[in-house]
């Protein structure tokens, strides 16, 4: 296809030269999609304000020149998400799913799971900007875009006999990605303790349709509890400071 008629989300925006731009886009083909945009700095009517973070665009784009960038020829606005530009926390929360979602969504996705990936970012973008951007959300958006791209915490049995938990608390195997029995448990290191309850409350963030998250049963210690472990799970399996994270750390 030389033409693509697509839609797209900026991740990231970069100078490029005297006059062009290089974006970084999350589009429902095939994931993340690096295009230059021409002349976007020098000529303001070319996209006319559309290369904004948080905002849902249809774009074309020219793919022909196999070797280089492809090039986004159009972009127009379907919907802008503008509470995440005026409101601080709302902004620093939209930031970090966009540095999430730049350094680990896939080049040259699959259409299903790229498919996904998209309603998933779209899906977020339309909670940060709708609901109390606090702690909570950001667990609970968190969790679901890791395992959005392909890293899912096991929240039910050991990691390692497959055993179901017998205690009210038990050690979670950070490098594993899942709680450890009793036994297994034995000379592990990178522990932590947590309450059964935690990990059903994350299961149930997983599991539930966003409508649904409100009446999930997650604040006070068990939200502290679940906080750490996302943060500790995501530091070990993502492998990279992000350099949204200690501004959001400040807004919420
Ligand atoms: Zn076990």
């Amino acid at each position: 296809m030389v033409t693509m008629r697509t839609q797209a989300l900026v991740l990231r925006s970069v100078d490029f030269g005297e006059s062009d731009r290089v974006l970084h886009l999350l589009v429902p083909e095939s994931g993340r999609l690096t295009v230059i945009a021409k002349g976007a700095r020098r000529s303001v009517k070319r996209f006319s304000g559309t290369l904004d973070y948080f905002n849902y665009l249809a774009v074309q784009i020219d793919r022909r020149r196999s070797t280089v960038m492809a090039r986004l020829d159009q972009a127009t606005l379907i919907r802008t998400y503008s509470s995440l530009r005026s409101d601080p926390k709302r902004f620093a929360l939209g930031c970090y799913l966009l540095e999430l979602l730049d350094r680990l969504a896939p080049e040259g996705a699959g259409r299903a799971e790229a498919r996904q990936l998209f309603e998933l970012a779209l899906a977020s973008l339309e909670m940060i900007a709708t609901w109390n951007a606090d702690v909570r959300l950001r667990t609970l958006l968190e969790l679901r875009l890791l395992d959005g791209l392909g890293l899912r915490p096991e929240l039910r049995s050991c990691v390692r006999c497959g055993r179901a938990p017998e205690t009210p608390e038990v050690d979670f195997h950070v490098a594993e990605g899942g709680p450890v029995c009793g036994a297994c448990a034995a000379q592990l290191q990178g522990l932590i303790r947590v309450h059964l309850g935690t990990l059903r409350a994350l299961e149930q963030g997983l599991r539930f349709a966003p409508e649904q998250l409100d009446r999930l049963a997650l604040g006070g210690a068990t939200l502290d509890e679940a906080r750490r472990l996302i943060e500790r799970f995501r530091r070990f399996h993502v492998g990279l400071a992000l350099k949204s994270e200690p501004f959001l750390d400040s807004a919420l």
